[in-house]
């Protein structure tokens, strides 16, 4: 009996071995992709720029980065492709952003504040002009 409760006792750790190999690679596989982008998704620069691009505003309620923290939001939820670029993100308070969630843009803002929206998008971000004010504040 002690030699078949050692070899259940050794599947066991085996299977929970597995499971964690299993676990590690599908953290690895799903960086970047749906539902996970890890905490580096978008670089400090970029981020910046799009913030001023939206006038350090969120874009859906106006609260801005004195009062609130700001966030980006993928206008195109990026559970469904939408891209990292500037051309998709706006600046969003953590209030609308969770509010909104996945919720198509139509549906969770008014009618103005969707062209508003659309026109951000369109608009060029200055990231060079932003790096230049970070490394301004680190120096
Ligand atoms: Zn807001």
């Amino acid at each position: 009996m002690a030699a078949v409760k050692s070899i259940i006792k050794s599947v066991t750790l085996g299977v929970d071995f597995l499971w964690q190999l299993v676990y590690r690679a599908y953290m690895v596989a799903t960086r970047g992709t749906a539902g996970y982008q890890g905490m580096n998704w978008i670089r400090q620069e970029k981020r910046l720029a799009i913030y001023i691009r939206d006038g350090m505003a969120c874009v859906y309620c106006g609260a801005d980065a004195e009062t609130d923290r700001m966030t980006l939001d993928h206008v195109k939820p990026f559970s469904q492709n939408g891209s990292n670029g500037s051309n998709n993100l706006v600046t969003a308070c953590m209030s609308c952003n969770s509010q909104r969630g996945t919720a198509k843009l139509s549906d969770f803002a008014e009618a103005d504040v969707v062209k508003y929206v659309r026109k951000q998008l369109k608009r060029v971000v200055d990231v060079k002009g932003a790096k230049a004010i970070l490394e301004a504040r680190r120096s």
